[in-house]
């Protein structure tokens, strides 16, 4: 595998445009996809905004700014991707399009190149099936927000080669994070499988009226130190992907009654307080 010189990140929303950010910081030339021009040309200017506020604390200065922003080019065109020698899709989670992403990834990039994804909850495996190169298909899965959270998990498909997981490895340190290597392709890898327990129980805590919003994410905040209580976290993130995940863990992992989406979270999606998406969350539920 030649060096990783150029990056194309498919996908400009909140993940693509974070995910475009560090790999320009890394020193790579970034092409980021999206479908439309107003998508691209959101995607880039979050970046600015970004490092603009690292230039305004003195984080970097505004020559190293202008030096990132330099090295990303936006396009709506997917035969730009050609001279791509590594690829991040972070395109919405919905599988049919994953699948229809990957056949044309397959089609304009050389065949070493590798595809990964940063699908939060999707086989890999069956992401992998749509190209003719499912060695070269990996899990490299971000959190949010990109440029801040340090982890990334590297998820092995059913046929992703032992190669392409460590020089996915490698690139991700080189990005400046930790990774760890999820080693079987299974529902919500790691993080999520861990933390979507922590999320029910505390939805179960509010119903069985066991304490308030308020104290639930107090007590995790100082009891467990974690930076956010559940409450807050789901604000933060879009409380609808807690309930999807939650219904996707159901189907997929045995129909276990523990991983049933409690009452007040389907009601709390059906009012549609979906936390940052709409302005309103938990907080408002709760009044
Ligand atoms: P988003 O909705 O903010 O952005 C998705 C972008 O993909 C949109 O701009 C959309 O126009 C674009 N898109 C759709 N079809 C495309 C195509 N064919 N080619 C190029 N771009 C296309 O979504 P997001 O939150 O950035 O999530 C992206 C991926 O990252 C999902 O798989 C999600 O599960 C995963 N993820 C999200 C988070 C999170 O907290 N948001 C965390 C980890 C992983």
């Amino acid at each position: 595998m030649s060096e990783i010189k150029t990056i194309a990140v498919v996908g400009a929303g909140t993940m693509g445009n974070g995910i475009a950010q560090i790999s320009a910081q890394m020193g790579a030339k970034v092409i980021l996809r999206d479908i439309k021009d107003e998508f691209v040309e959101r995607g880039i200017a979050n970046i600015d905004r970004f490092l603009q506020k690292g230039v305004d604390k003195g984080k970097l200065s505004a020559e190293q700014k202008d030096e990132v922003m330099g090295r990303i080019s936006g396009t709506t065109d997917m035969g730009a991707l050609a001279e791509a020698d590594f690829v991040i899709e972070a395109v919405i989670e919905d599988l049919d399009l994953k699948k229809s992403v990957y056949g044309e990834l397959d089609e304009v990039t050389r065949p070493e190149v590798i595809l990964a994804t940063n699908t939060s909850s999707m086989s890999i495996t069956e992401i992998a099936a749509a190209t003719k190169r499912p060695d070269k298909v990996v899990g490299m899965h971000f959190f949010n927000p990109v440029p801040l959270m340090r982890l990334v998990e590297i998820i092995r498909g059913f046929s992703t080669s032992d190669e392409t997981v460590a020089i996915t490895a490698e690139l991700s340190q080189r990005m400046g994070k930790e990774t760890v290597e999820v080693k079987v392709d299974s529902p919500g890898f790691v993080v999520n499988r861990l933390m979507m327990p922590h999320m029910i129980e505390a939805v179960k805590l509010l119903e069985e009226g066991v304490a308030s919003i308020e104290d639930i994410d107090k007590a995790v905040k100082l009891g467990l130190n974690y930076p956010m209580g559940p409450f807050e976290l789901m604000d933060f993130s879009g409380i609808d992907i807690f309930k999807f995940v939650a219904d996707y863990f159901y189907k997929e992992l045995n129909k276990e009654q523990k991983w049933v989406a409690p009452l007040t979270l389907k009601n709390q999606v059906r009012a549609g307080l979906l936390g940052r998406k709409t302005g309103k969350g938990w907080y408002d539920y709760s009044k």
